[in-house]
């Protein structure tokens, strides 16, 4: 997990996900290339901005990205279920950023899910608001604006969600090492987006 501050273990939000579960939840399927893992995109009213974000940060900014920097993650992704559910939430009571699910203690989506294939279902969880407020780094000059702001959201997300799927893949992983890959991954895909603004990674995000 990502927390501003360090804590125990604990289970977020449990009343407002069921609260939110009521209100009922929308689904999108995110197929991307073949040997990364599909993504189930679950999200609460509000949230098909979001989840249409993360399917092109997956689909798009992932694999534009030079391979040095992505070089950290690729055994990481091999280990991954074929399938992992991504529950988005606004935030979290704990204000984390986002959780990885450890096995058994996955949703009645998943577990149904799970059941339905016949095979291990992965999930985790992020919470869109504060990923968006989440400053990892102080901002450089060139780092300021509203086209900031998009594109930070955009790295920023794909930041966490890597982060989540590494505590799914190594689940003994210590936070400190799984901190350490993200913080550079964030760092990195920064500058590297930032070197190529203007050749279309900025306009991506004009919808959100
Ligand atoms: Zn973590
Ligand atoms: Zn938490």
């Amino acid at each position: 997990m990502i927390k501003r501050t360090h804590g125990r273990v604990h289970s977020p939000g449990l009343v407002r996900r069921w609260l939110e579960q009521l209100r009922g939840r929308e689904q999108m399927l995110v197929r991307g290339p073949a040997d990364l893992p599909l993504l189930l995109v679950s999200y609460p009213p509000g949230g098909q901005t979001v989840a249409e974000e993360l399917r092109d940060v997956w689909l798009h900014t992932l694999p534009s990205l030079h391979s040095s920097v992505v070089d950290p993650y690729r055994e990481m992704l091999l280990r991954l279920p074929a399938l992992v559910v991504v529950l988005l939430w606004r935030r979290n009571l704990c204000t984390c950023l986002g959780h990885h699910h450890p096995r058994g203690t996955e949703s009645r989506l998943t577990r149904r899910l799970a059941g339905d294939v016949g095979s291990e279902v992965g999930e985790i969880d992020l919470a869109w608001e504060s990923i968006r407020r989440w400053r990892p780094q102080p901002l450089s000059s060139l780092a300021a604006g509203a086209k900031f702001e998009l594109l930070h959201f955009r790295i920023a997300m794909l930041t966490v969600l890597l982060h989540e799927l590494e505590h799914l893949a190594y689940p003994d992983r210590r936070e400190r090492a799984v901190r350490h890959s993200s913080d550079e991954f964030y760092t990195e895909v920064l500058s590297e987006l930032l070197r190529q603004e203007g050749a279309g990674a900025f306009g991506m995000a004009a919808s959100l």
